[in-house]
């Protein structure tokens, strides 16, 4: 189970990842005194991605946050949600909004393929199986995204999965429903695509952690961990799961935070190469549980591992923070990496697992299950929230926080109340 996450706990973790900075030596620490138009605190995919708007509008922007903790650092790993390589863009999601924002995404995500000649997508199906009272219920908000986003989805029966994919098993009677113009979305190359092309265009990237804004006439004034000082005469705050630990905002937002274990199992390369993200709906020891599994790939170890993780709905929480009495679904996660590997097989017939690693990821929650892209007041904005798809969705939020934050009318099919921050 998760630890519980406290602002010492936060704190204590960004002072472990400071010594480190400093240990390692910094390549970004030539900071001009002068004072900047726009600081992006947060170097995830959000804030990376407003950062580059911001730039390719011709602003003048720093970006300030943490580099990747190596694996001596661990301790400050939950500081980040998009520490992995691989996730899913999944259009045909069960939430109109968030499709649509990864819709939207996607033309940018190409552009920045091209211009920065950093790959960070694959095209992969996705496949969702389930009983088929579940698939006839369950899966009808993503039939009906699919239909207003015009994205391709088929409906396949029994004979239709066996055919389609021999290498995987499903319980008899099992329904499904392929979206094959998905994607996989590695979120480590993408902030590193976002970061190149804000640089390119001038933005300043420092790599520390901001611990404190003080508002000076006319100017924020932003403290660092590692004792520097940076003036901005707007800040945007996109500091994902943990932006109420950071203290940085006067105020709480509403965040539900739920803890995920990521199993990332190893295998031999075979023909399960091949498979689409899998989210399957088995039958396990306590009754039906879901499978979620990516197709095996080599990870920076040199080693192949199917991704993935495998969970039951329990009635308590795992972290909590904001207002929410429960979890987006009621309840929280129970994942056991045991679990995972024991379905995977099951899946998978003959599969030979080898070692197994996990760890820890957080996803946050909004009240209005739309990220808060709004102004905290007249120098502050915030962009926070990725209701677990925050990566497929990072360039049209941070699209949207740059125009935020440079005053501009909104652009798009979505109004800015659609995103205003709640506050716990
Ligand atoms: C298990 C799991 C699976 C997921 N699967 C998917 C998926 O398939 N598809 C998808 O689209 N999304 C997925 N998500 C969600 C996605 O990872 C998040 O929504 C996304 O990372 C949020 O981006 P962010 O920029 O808001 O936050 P983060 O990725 O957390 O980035 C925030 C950044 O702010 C920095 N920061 C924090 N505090 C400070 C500070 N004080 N000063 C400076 N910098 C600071 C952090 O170091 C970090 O770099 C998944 C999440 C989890 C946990």
């Amino acid at each position: 189970m998760a630890p519980p996450l406290t602002r010492r706990r936060f704190i204590s973790g960004a002072a472990t990842l400071a010594g480190g900075l400093l240990y390692r030596g910094d390549a970004h620490t030539q900071v001009p005194k002068r004072r900047h138009a726009f600081a992006v605190i947060g170097r995830g995919p959000m804030g990376s991605a407003a950062a580059r708007h911001l730039a390719a509008a011709g602003a003048d922007v720093v970006v300030i946050g943490p580099e990747e903790p190596t694996d001596g650092q661990s301790a400050v790993v939950p500081a980040a949600s998009h520490y992995d390589e691989m996730r899913q863009i999944e259009l045909a999601n069960d939430s109109l909004l968030l499709g649509r924002l990864a819709h939207a995404s996607l033309p940018g995500f190409r552009e920045l393929e091209r211009s920065t000649s950093i790959n960070f997508i694959e095209d992969n199906a996705n496949l969702r199986v389930g009983f088929p009272t579940y698939a006839a219920r369950g899966w009808e908000p993503a039939r009906a995204v699919a239909r207003e986003l015009e994205v391709p989805v088929e409906e396949l029966g029994m004979s239709d999965l066996a055919a389609r994919f021999p290498y995987l098993r499903f319980p008899a009677d099992s329904r499904g429903l392929l979206e094959p113009g998905g994607g996989i979305i590695n979120p480590r190359k993408l902030v590193e695509a976002q970061l190149a092309a804000a640089e390119k265009n001038g933005a300043t990237v420092v790599s520390d952690a901001a611990v404190k804004l003080q508002r000076k006439s006319g100017e924020v004034v932003i403290e660092t961990l590692t004792g520097r000082t940076l003036r901005a005469d707007q800040v945007l705050v996109a500091t994902g799961a943990f932006t109420n630990q950071t203290g940085l905002l006067r105020r709480d937002l509403a965040l539900t935070l739920i803890g995920v274990t990521i199993v990332q199992a190893g295998v031999r390369p075979g023909p399960q190469a091949e498979m689409p993200v899998v989210t399957a709906v088995l039958q396990g020891e306590a009754g039906p549980q879901i499978l979620y599994a990516m197709p095996p790939r080599e990870f920076p170890d040199g080693k192949t591992y199917i991704k993935g993780n495998s969970f039951r709905w329990a009635p308590s929480r795992t972290a909590g923070d904001g207002d929410a009495e429960d979890g987006p679904k009621g309840s929280t996660v129970v994942d056991d990496p045991s679990l995972m590997v024991g379905m995977l097989s099951q899946m998978i017939p003959g599969l030979e697992v080898g070692a197994v690693r996990s760890h820890f990821c957080m996803t946050s929650y909004t009240r209005s299950g739309a990220p808060y892209i709004d102004r905290i007041d007249d120098r502050l904005g915030v962009a926070a929230g990725g209701n677990a798809w925050g990566i497929m969705t990072s360039d049209e939020i941070g699209r949207l926080a740059a125009a935020m934050m440079r005053g501009e009318g909104w652009s798009g099919e979505l109004g800015p109340e659609v995103f205003s921050a709640r506050f716990a």
